[in-house]
């Protein structure tokens, strides 16, 4: 699964520049031009890591990731700033804030690479791991291969790519909307109860005789792996 990006960036060339070379080293990624929108587009669905500007229209890039490190689902997203302004004061004003990183700009695009690269490794390994595990469930994204404890588990494409979008972040409960938008792309034309039957069939596939069940129905808000009390 791809790693997805917000870029949030008002420089509308530096935006296009980003958002080209990501793509062409796989990552997905969406552009906000304002703090406000943003925001709501975080909402909306959590990305895996977002790009920050300081200065921006609406919200400034500094007061939305001080609102995102306040809030339980939004904590955890890596930050990376954005800034032409390269004064230590305003470093230390944003790993304050919780900025993961900071990069002032003008920057090379090698070194925005290996930055995000380093966030990435040292905020979500899993991100960037070949072999996902959970419990006695392993899935291994070279070779497509499924395993509970030692014995195979043969899934249908959808039910692969779900498994895998779950395993990214388990206990983290997703909603059917951010299953849809994660699983079958935002562009996708399904209703959600497709959601409940692809969970049903994958529910049956990892679960034999007396295994532990490994998904979880959070009643009003949807699925996530494991996180059973
Ligand atoms: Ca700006």
């Amino acid at each position: 699964m791809a790693t997805r990006v917000l870029l949030v960036e008002d420089e509308e060339s530096l935006a296009v520049m980003l958002q080209y070379n990501l793509q062409a080293e796989g990552y997905e990624v969406e552009i906000a031009e304002r703090g406000d929108d943003a925001e709501l587009m975080i909402a909306e669905n959590p990305p895996d890591i977002i790009i920050l500007d300081w200065m921006l229209p609406g919200t400034s890039g500094i007061e939305l990731c001080r609102r995102l490190r306040v809030a339980k689902s939004t904590r955890f997203i890596p930050v990376i700033m954005l800034t032409a302004r390269g004064e230590e004061a305003d470093k230390i004003r944003a790993f304050g804030t919780g900025a993961d990183d900071y990069i002032v700009k003008p920057f090379s695009l090698p070194e925005f690479m290996a930055r995000l690269k380093a966030v990435l490794r040292r905020t979500s390994p899993s991100l960037l791991q070949d072999v996902l595990k959970f419990e006695d469930l392993e899935l291994d994204r070279a070779t497509h291969i499924v395993r509970r404890g030692t014995r195979e588990v043969r899934l249908g494409p959808t039910e692969y790519r779900l498994l895998e979008f779950l395993l990214e972040k388990p206990e983290r409960v997703y909603s059917r909307e951010q299953l849809l938008d994660n699983v079958w792309g935002r562009d996708a034309y399904i209703d959600e109860r497709t959601v409940d039957v692809h969970i049903g069939r994958l529910r049956k596939a990892l679960n034999r005789g007396r295994e532990k069940e490994l998904i979880r129905t959070v009643r009003g808000a949807g699925y996530a792996l494991g996180g059973h009390r």
